[in-house]
């Protein structure tokens, strides 16, 4: 894949990075073991001195590493640089690009970002989901395709566009709605249940 970094570069770069005042996954990062919901500021956040708890994070919060801190992206793309973390996300057996907005509508606003989204689409589907509401299974999110083509995913509908132009809107097949109203019964069980076990 063109667009992607060889992995020597990837590496070569990842080595001079660091996160240094950037701090857009503590917002965006779902950690159970601290109570913290995805999309909301940690309370051990503090500013440019980073992490409050640097000693003893929690093992979630030591493990993640964005694409740009993995050497993937170009210099200037940070998130704080861009209001959105970017992730290579394996779905199935393919790759998609995750971009998690940490405040809604950063996406729109950050021609950085929009620049990332241009140069992954014709290779692997963008997936663009804002912070609010992250606990909402059921959330919108956009993804897009090659040719200009974007899905707008909402509920059982879905907005097909062009070039920033809506040229379809359909509800999603039966078996395509069955399968999400199985996922999200699914998915509220297990955050009913982890809010639950945080109380
Ligand atoms: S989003 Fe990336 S660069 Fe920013 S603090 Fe997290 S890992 Fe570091
Ligand atoms: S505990 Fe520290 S590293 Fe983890 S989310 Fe909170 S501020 Fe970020």
């Amino acid at each position: 894949m063109a667009r992607l970094s060889s992995d020597a570069k990837r590496e070569r770069r990842a080595a001079s990075r660091s996160c240094g005042t950037c701090s857009h996954c503590c917002t965006v990062l779902r950690v159970d073991e601290l109570g913290k919901r995805a999309g909301l500021d940690c309370k051990n956040q503090r500013g440019e001195l980073g992490c409050g708890i640097h000693e003893t994070r929690p093992a979630i919060c030591r493990g993640y590493a964005c694409l740009w801190l993995q050497g993937g992206l170009e210099d200037g793309e940070r998130p704080d640089a861009t209001g959105g973390i970017v992730d290579l996300e394996t779905v199935g057996i393919g790759l998609r690009l995750g971009i998690r907005e940490v405040r809604r509508g950063a996406f729109d606003d950050s021609p950085a970002l929009q620049a990332i989204a241009e140069r992954y689409r014709s290779e692997m589907p963008v997936r663009i989901t804002d912070a609010e509401d992250v606990m909402n299974p059921d959330r919108p999110f956009r993804v897009l395709l090659p040719d200009g083509i974007e899905h707008r995913l909402s509920g059982d509908r879905i907005e097909i566009l062009r070039d920033g132009i809506r040229i379809e809107q359909k509800t999603l097949p039966w078996a395509e709605r069955l399968g999400r109203r199985v996922a999200i019964g699914g998915r509220r069980l297990s955050i009913w249940w982890r809010n639950r076990t945080l109380q």
